[in-house]
């Protein structure tokens, strides 16, 4: 962590802490300024009229809700940053082997943490994500998130102190369980925040077969997290598909969602009926 060594040098740990969180803190701000901004200007502005056919619901999301989705953003990035502070001081001590040179064990070690980040994270926030939604939970941490019924990318950081604190925790966990770079690091938040910010865009983004069915259809779509805003109990993954099929929680209509987002046929009848059912399940 050579990086932080001017920071943090002759420096007693408080004042090497706060060094290290004003450092972090408008790195965690930029991300989600350009991860959510960026994919607002580019979906929801300048892109709108071409993708108006791949709109998932209407109506788009009103300026109220999204100024407040970004004041509560500015919180979590706070929360955020605290929790990278504490990983560069736990590294500092010891604790985590954070390494700055990203060959330095060699790239296929390299791929292996990358990969190892994105699916541990996706297994984390999928029951973390399930355990929020319990009753007696949900009201105080997670009920913040739920109040954008119709998100927008601005609602990726809308979450509730508790909440947020569970998104932070996840990866002093895991650096402390595997020596990771920082380069690995930094591709897997960015990834995160642009893959958080397209869930919630209100516009399927993602490529479709012939058949209406999503061209990966191992990774969640947009359409997949959409439907857990506008439906939740359904649909608890972030990046993959695999968990919510496994334990069985994938929105009984989500490829029929799909298939009539992306405005294709699937299995005919199935579209037609999309309809009725889909006021059958969401009544
Ligand atoms: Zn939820
Ligand atoms: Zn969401």
């Amino acid at each position: 962590m050579e990086h932080y060594a001017s920071l943090i040098e002759a420096a007693d740990p408080v004042t090497a802490a706060i060094r290290i969180f004003l450092h972090i803190l408008p790195h965690d701000f930029m991300r989600y300024l350009i991860g959510a901004g960026g994919v607002f200007l580019l979906v929801n502005v300048l892109f709108a009229g071409r993708l108006a056919g791949r709109k998932i619901r209407s109506p788009a999301p009103k300026a109220e809700q999204m100024r407040r989705e970004f004041a509560i953003s500015m919180r979590t990035t706070l929360i955020f940053a605290l929790s990278g502070a504490a990983s560069v001081m736990a590294a500092k001590f010891g604790l985590m082997d954070t390494y700055y040179s990203a060959g330095e064990r060699g790239w296929a070690y390299f791929a292996f943490t990358l990969i190892t980040l994105i699916v541990a994270h996706d297994a984390w926030f999928y029951w973390t994500h399930r355990l929020i939604h319990h009753p007696r939970l949900f009201r105080r941490i997670h009920r913040t998130h739920h109040k954008s019924h119709n998100p927008s990318p601005w609602t990726a950081y809308s979450f509730d102190v508790g909440e947020a604190v569970i998104n932070a925790a996840y990866l002093p966990l895991i650096l402390f369980l595997m020596p990771t770079s920082v380069q690995a690091i930094i591709l897997f938040l960015l990834h995160m925040i642009i893959r958080n910010a397209m869930g919630h865009c209100g516009y399927e983004l993602f490529p479709s077969r012939r058949d209406g069915r999503p061209l990966f259809d191992w990774m969640t779509t947009v359409t997949h997290h959409d439907l857990h805003h506008a439906q939740a109990g359904w649909n608890y993954g972030l990046y993959f598909t695999w968990w919510d099929r496994l334990i069985g929680t994938e929105h009984p209509l989500y490829h029929e969602k799909f298939a009539a987002a992306v405005r294709k046929p699937l299995d005919g009848a199935a579209v037609a009926a999309l309809g009725r059912e889909a006021a059958k399940v969401i009544a």
